[in-house]
């Protein structure tokens, strides 16, 4: 549109050029014609500000308004060759690149149209010049100076060439033109194939994010069918699956149907035909149910007007373990490549099926487990409670006198006695632990009141082992998450610990302080140390160093478990440093109560134990 509003001026340029140059050009013929392209360019262009509307930028409005431009422009077109020398002016050439624009802008028949009357109008032109009606001037004077027998013949074959380059032009822009549409159509379904192929990708890899997060079978089976209802754009997804001896299918989840479709049904393959071919491995694609005899609860799929459906067997290495089905309103909406995509779903489905029974058994088990300790740790400890009272009563010596030998005897009896019921107490903890999750994320705790705690337990019992025991911790610590006594229980594991493993002399330091939104909790010693190769075992159930069980004969090797599980259940994190024959840094980082939760455990400094060693150094 902008280059049109160039014409007129170049017509005045034109006009003033030829006037330098001496020739006779007409020129208020010509500024006439300026002044008629500047009217219509007026009248397009108040015509075009209705195109700012999206909804008139295409369709026949659009193609009425090319077609007038192309139509008026003609028009003036041949107005400026008649006023400058007529068919001999060299302005006619500009009538091809005005056939080519027009071929390219307007539909075939409008093109040619035009055209045919662009030639008759050049017809006609030739013939007012060969009767002497348009006078001789400047640009077209090389051709009135002809014979008038030869200027006929010249004007005809002038006519007919510059016809059919006009035509030619055309059509061959016209082809151009198809080709280019044909190509581009092309791209656009590679361009909508593509798109749809990336949309199913991102569906399969939402879905496996997302089923990587979901453990039980009830959050699988609800993930599996609202994700592919959205990605399928369809009415509904449902599960089935198959029952262990094969005999019966049950519908397990279903997103998007109605509530009737899945309540208590149970289809007996038996019965079925149809899931009975598809458990045999053949998927089942129908675009009109109601034609379709073969479903066993075909008035529900009626009432809830689905007329498609598209059925496939979940299959897991060989094995069916149920049936994946879409549901969809409109007739004959599922083709092959729903039938591929969906086919590559459901394995993956199929596995994550498997993979949530697997952790579901896998969580039973556990409970078990938790559930026997708990019960033969608590038949345990009556009788060992009672084996103590017995012990009390026979070493205080109201059964008897006893001799040294004996009262030996009964007291290595009473010790191990006791580690036994530690013992029990332990692996009642972990059973009881493991069973509630004990978060306990709604309680808070003061650290202030900890460390008075920790140190009114353990200052007796250092000074009985002549070990330097001091805790040190700021008044103005914020609240840390978490129950007094599972924190307590915590510190009181590392710290009898430090105190066990260190030699008289030695000393055992707490520090407590704050970093990055969380309360650090060090517990170093100078005690014998864990060797190097043991590290990696720290933390598992009953495990115990070698240098530990020469200077500690009593130890259970549980301590330290229920230390991890603790720090574990709140989100917190735990690190040990560690030199044999020098000391341990225990470092133990606890979300406070305002902290939001999870992200405890992934922030804070990369390495809590970085200086740990030296800080040791410094407590000894
Ligand atoms: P227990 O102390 O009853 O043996 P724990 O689970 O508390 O069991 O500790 C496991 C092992 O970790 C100990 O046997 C010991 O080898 C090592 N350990 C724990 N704390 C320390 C420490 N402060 N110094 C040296 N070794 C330790």
């Amino acid at each position: 549109m902008r280059g049109r509003w160039w014409i007129p001026p170049a017509i005045l340029a034109g006009i003033l050029g030829g006037r330098l140059a001496g020739s006779d050009l007409p020129a208020e013929k010509l500024l006439l014609v300026a002044a008629y392209i500047l009217a219509y360019n007026l009248g397009f262009y108040r015509w075009s500000l209705d195109f700012a509307r999206e909804a008139a930028r295409y369709g026949p409005a659009r193609r009425r308004f090319a077609f007038w431009q192309a139509a008026l422009d003609s028009s003036a077109l041949f107005l400026l060759t008649a006023f400058s020398g007529g068919l001999a002016s060299p302005i006619r050439f500009f009538f091809i690149g005005h056939a080519v624009l027009i071929a390219f802008l307007l539909p075939s028949r409008s093109t040619y149209g035009l055209i045919v009357l662009m030639v008759a109008g050049l017809i006609g032109l030739a013939a007012s010049e060969y009767m002497g009606w348009i006078p001789p001037h400047a640009l077209g004077s090389a051709a009135r100076s002809l014979e008038t027998s030869r200027a006929a013949s010249q004007l005809f074959t002038e006519i007919l060439f510059l016809a059919t380059a006009l035509f030619l032009s055309a059509f061959l822009t016209a082809s151009g033109k198809k080709l280019f549409r044909q190509n581009i159509d092309s791209l656009r379904q590679r361009c909508d194939a593509l798109t749809g192929t990336n949309k199913k990708f991102k569906t399969l890899f939402s879905m496996i994010h997302a089923l990587g997060s979901a453990q039980h079978l009830d959050q699988v089976l609800q993930t599996v069918t609202t994700e592919f209802t959205a990605a399928l754009e369809v009415k509904g997804v449902s599960v089935k699956l198959l029952s262990d001896e094969g005999k019966s299918l049950r519908y397990a989840a279903a997103c998007g149907l109605p509530e009737a479709f899945i309540k208590e049904k149970v289809v007996e393959v038996d019965k079925s035909p149809l899931n009975k071919r598809i458990i045999e491995g053949e998927p089942f694609v129908t675009g009109n149910v109601t034609a379709s005899e073969m479903f066993q609860f075909g008035e529900v799929l009626t009432e809830a007007e689905i007329r498609s459906v598209l059925f496939l067997p979940l299959n897991l290495d060989g094995r069916i373990i149920g049936i994946l089905g879409a549901y969809c309103e409109r007739p004959n909406r599922f083709h092959q490549e729903d039938v591929d995509f969906l086919r590559l779903a459901a394995g993956i489905v199929a596995i994550a099926l498997e993979n949530a029974r697997a952790y579901e058994a896998v969580e039973k088990a556990l409970r078990e487990r938790s559930w026997f300790m708990m019960r033969v740790a608590h038949n345990l400890r009556a009788p060992l409670a009672a084996m103590l009272s017995i012990l009390e009563v026979v070493c205080g010596g109201y059964l008897g006198q006893l001799n040294d030998e004996q009262r030996e005897y009964l007291r290595r009896l009473d010790r191990r006695v006791r580690t036994m019921l530690s013992l029990i107490s332990e692996l009642m903890f972990l059973a009881r632990n493991r069973e509630e999750k004990l978060s306990a994320a709604q309680a808070a705790t003061d650290p202030t009141l900890l460390a008075r705690r920790i140190r009114r337990t353990f200052q007796d019992k250092a000074a009985e082992k002549r070990v330097n025991f001091m805790v040190d911790a700021p008044e103005d610590l914020p609240p840390l998450r978490g129950q007094l006594e599972v924190i307590e229980q915590m510190l009181e594991n590392l710290i009898s610990n430090a105190i066990k493993y260190t030699p008289t002399e030695g000393s055992v330091n707490v520090r407590f302080s704050q970093t990055n939104g969380k309360i650090r909790f060090e517990i170093s010693d100078t005690g014998i140390g864990i060797p190097a190769a043991d590290k990696a075992k720290l933390f598992t159930e009953f495990f115990r160093a070698e240098n530990a069980k020469s200077v500690a004969k009593d130890g259970t090797g549980l301590g330290l478990a229920i230390v991890k599980e603790i720090v574990d259940n709140l989100d917190g994190r735990i690190l040990a440093e560690s030199e044999e024959g020098v000391g341990t840094v225990f470092v133990v980082d606890l979300p406070t109560a305002a902290a939001p939760e999870k992200t405890a455990a992934t922030t804070g400094p990369s390495d809590p134990t970085q200086n740990a060693m030296e800080g040791l150094t410094r407590h000894k």
